[in-house]
């Protein structure tokens, strides 16, 4: 029987390539957890999802009502089977909104879709999955949260959390930052992945032990194409990419990506919880799986995996826990 795993934003980028990666090995079968069925059903075709390697299921993650029924259908559509594998991937990213977006339930938007729908996402999978055998957990993070690297430190605005006060005010409209400062949406999505990544501490901290499963996050690299970047300016959308792969050197491809992240899921060496991926070295130029779904192993030119470190704003074990419970009352999980 197939392991299951389900894919939050499998309907675009990194998602959908990790997706194709899973699908190929013939190990996984993907829940395509996204908020566009139509969408995800049509490009599940277009790059030639095996039948039977996947289910689109609706999730709108900007409502905590869709999630909860999300987590309802998923169970039924499964039965007894367990949930070995979540991948929370999915996010948004509004740098030049000059007025904050809510979700249904009044988050402000990146904070909302990125970092409280998934908090409430893997709470609510949580028994499910502390019953499966070798159950693995991953939240894509980001160096942009991560203050002590070149594409987290220097490049203006950085995360800051500050102490959270925008979320001990409830992280309600009208309260858009969740340091309680006025909106600023290049910061709110890197506010949202440092939670993303303290999220992945906590719950290591919390469950690896007692459940057996494995929490992590990773970095794919710089994948300037997707559509994340779809807000910015079109000559960026030109640039970027261009200079992420000739000049910082950590260009990514969408397909090389989806194989890094699809490496945390299925690799042995990727057993150990509360661990923040990365890879080294250049890219490949083949993929880690071939065409029929076996892997390459070590053949390829491209980066070699590592346990990195993470930058102080996201291993600060007291604020960590301050975030925990906060978005916890934020999201009313009890
Ligand atoms: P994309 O914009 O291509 O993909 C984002 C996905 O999230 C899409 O499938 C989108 O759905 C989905 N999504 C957005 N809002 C919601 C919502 N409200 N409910 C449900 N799903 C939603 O971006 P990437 O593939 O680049 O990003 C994927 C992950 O990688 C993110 O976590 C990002 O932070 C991370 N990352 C990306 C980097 C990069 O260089 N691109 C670098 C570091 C990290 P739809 O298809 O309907 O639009």
């Amino acid at each position: 029987l197939k392991k299951l795993v389900v894919i939050t934003g499998a309907s675009s980028g990194l998602g959908l390539s990790t997706t194709t990666s899973l699908a190929k090995t013939g190990k996984y079968h993907v829940i395509m957890a996204c908020r566009n069925i139509e969408k995800a059903k049509r490009v599940a075709k277009e790059v030639g999802l095996p039948e039977n390697s996947f289910t689109v299921m609706k999730l709108e993650l900007a409502s905590t009502q869709s999630i909860r029924d999300f987590v309802a259908n998923l169970k039924a559509f499964k039965s007894a089977r367990p949930l070995t594998h979540l991948i929370c991937n999915a996010a948004v990213y509004r740098p030049t909104d000059p007025e904050p977006a809510w979700t249904d339930d009044g988050f402000e938007m990146s904070m909302g879709v990125n970092h409280l729908g998934h908090f409430l996402l893997v709470n609510l999978l949580m028994d499910d999955m502390s019953r499966a055998k070798g159950a693995r957990v991953c939240i894509v993070g980001s160096i942009t949260g991560n203050t002590n690297t070149v594409g987290g430190g220097l490049v203006y605005p950085q995360a800051n959390l500050g102490n959270l006060e925008g979320f001990e005010q409830g992280g309600l409209e009208p309260v858009s930052m969740i340091d309680g400062k006025p909106f600023f949406g290049a910061k709110a999505y890197k506010d949202s992945k440092v939670c993303n990544m303290m999220t992945v501490s906590e719950l290591s901290r919390r469950y690896a032990e007692d459940t057996g499963i494995v929490f992590s996050s990773m970095y794919p690299g710089c994948i300037a194409e997707t559509a994340l970047f779809r807000e910015k300016r079109q000559w960026f959308r030109k640039i970027f990419p261009a200079f992420m792969k000739y000049v910082t050197g950590g260009y990514v491809s969408e397909a090389e990506a989806g194989d890094r992240l699809a490496q945390v899921i299925d690799d042995p060496q990727c057993d150990k919880s509360g661990v923040y991926w990365s890879w080294n070295g250049g890219a490949q130029s083949v993929g880690r799986w071939s065409e029929d779904g076996k892997p390459r192993g070590a053949g390829g030119s491209g980066g070699e995996i590592f346990e990195n470190e993470q930058s102080d704003a996201v291993t600060d074990a007291i604020k960590s826990k301050k975030m925990w419970d906060l978005s916890k009352k934020v999201v009313k999980l009890t």
